[in-house]
């Protein structure tokens, strides 16, 4: 399919690393970075937040995509991480992009993204989205009411629709299904107005929610979508594109497979697709896109934590026990969920951490305390873990939070006049994801067994 390309053209690679500076090295895994951000913690003067960016692990993402769904091309949801690198990369590997606002349309232009590239996929827009849309010759746009279509009509009348339909999976992490998405008993009277008052359609989108897990849920979401693909061929359109959506994780395990790409996702949709768009459907022409944001994004990025302040003091054991008094230590770092963290409000995340020594610090005691590690604002609410059992941290030392790239930058802001939504960021292009195999895994062991989700180095 020439829609689906992967990997990059050598010289456009060799470029896009250089436009950002990115540092080659061999592996990307976690044991890896952790030893990066210690050398470039100890050899700098750092004491704020910083990312490390890797783009090798984009491309390792963006090839095992392509193995797993040869016939699906992804096109980037952007909100989920908009960073300019990440769309450079997957923007000269061929990807699309969703976008979900002018600003989003703009970024992918910029990246010299052609307009038939980008999917404006929010069924809900603003008025100004709309016509900033027609102007820059952005056709395909998401709608899921006649409301919608009517304002498509006024300022896009040009526009190529989809219409999204609601296909949820209930074991997804977070599901959009309350605020999105045609049920069935609507396909008709929606792509029939469409037709009425002169709009080109062209296809249907789902998303089945965010950390999808089920394969199933994507296959009857499939199975849907025929069914409003043949009310469309009643009305009188071809329908031409199928938009799975997006939901998929982007983890490598121990061997540096990106374990979704293995799973059952994309054999259910690879079976879906041949079942109810195979050759001998009506459909076979189909063009099949999907909206990838978290595959993308999650392994992307690392996020280091500098511990700038530090209080001991006795707290009560518990609500119940006023009187019981224990040694309970206070730590503030340097984001928090006004920043990155806003994941924990916003995207359900738990997020892992390594402990890094400071430079010049002794080895952390292995003594566990009673610890509360806050973010930087004055705010009691801003607080990244609660009552865990940490070393003694000192000034100076330092948490590490790897795979941290998904729905964490975008929506960090710079509350309290602390900079968390522009950090510093230190490029890297890893040729593998594997770190030391044994090591790896012991990680990922270290990781189930400890009392909170931090590890001590
Ligand atoms: N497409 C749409 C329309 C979305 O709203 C979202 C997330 O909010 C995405 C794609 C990306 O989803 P995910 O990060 O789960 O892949």
């Amino acid at each position: 399919d020439a829609e689906v390309t992967a990997g990059m053209e050598p010289a456009v690679a060799a470029a896009v690393y250089t436009k950002y500076g990115c540092l080659p090295i061999a592996a990307g895994g976690p044991l890896a970075i952790r030893e990066l951000a210690q050398s470039y913690i100890a050899s700098s003067d750092i004491d704020d937040s910083f990312y490390i960016m890797d783009l090798g692990n984009v491309q390792r993402l963006y090839d095992a995509w392509h193995a797993a769904m040869p016939r699906v091309k992804p096109f980037y949801a952007m909100k989920c991480s908009p960073m300019p690198a990440l769309i450079d990369v997957l923007a000269a590997n061929g990807c699309g992009f969703d976008c979900a606002s002018a600003a989003e349309i703009q970024l992918a232009l910029d990246a010299g993204v052609s307009p038939d590239r980008i999917i404006f996929a929010h069924p809900a827009k603003r008025p100004f989205d709309i016509r900033f849309a027609a102007s820059k010759g952005v056709t395909m746009t998401t709608f899921d009411s006649i409301i919608e279509l009517d304002k498509i009509a006024k300022w896009h009348p040009d526009a190529q629709c989809v219409l999204r339909i609601r296909a949820d999976d209930p074991e997804a992490g977070i599901s959009f299904g309350i605020k999105y998405g045609a049920n069935l008993d609507e396909y008709e009277n929606l792509i029939s107005h469409a037709r009425d008052i002169g709009l080109d359609m062209i296809g249907v989108s789902f998303h089945v929610g965010s950390l999808a897990k089920s394969g199933k849920a994507f296959y009857r979401a499939i199975e849907c979508a025929r069914k409003a693909f043949d009310v469309g061929t009643a009305c009188g359109f071809h329908f031409s594109l199928l938009d799975i959506g997006g939901g998929f994780t982007g983890r490598f395990n121990s061997f540096g497979i990106v374990q979704s790409m293995v799973g059952e996702i994309p054999a259910y949709i690879n079976e879906a697709l041949e079942k109810f768009f195979g050759p001998d459907t009506p459909y076979s022409d189909l063009r099949v896109i999907a909206e990838p944001g978290r595959y993308f994004a999650e392994a992307s990025m690392h996020l280091a934590c500098h511990v700038h302040s530090v209080r001991n003091r006795l707290d009560r054991a518990s609500d119940d026990e006023p009187d019981v008094l224990i040694p309970t230590c206070d730590y503030l770092i340097s984001d928090g969920l006004y920043g990155s963290f806003n994941c924990v409000v916003y995207d359900g995340a738990k997020p892992r951490a390594w402990l890094l020594p400071g430079p010049n610090l002794p080895p952390m005691d292995t003594v566990l305390m009673r610890s509360t590690v806050f973010g930087p604002t004055c705010d009691s609410m801003d607080c990244v873990f609660k009552d865990v059992m940490l070393p003694q941290l000192r000034v100076g030392d330092w948490l590490l939070f790897p795979h941290f790239g998904a729905y964490t930058l975008a929506g960090a802001t710079n509350f309290n006049g602390i900079q968390n939504a522009n950090p510093s960021l230190f490029y890297v292009c890893s040729q593998s994801s594997v770190d030391e195999e044994n090591a790896v895994v012991m990680w990922a062991c270290e990781m189930e067994k400890a009392p909170s989700q931090i590890v001590a180095t």
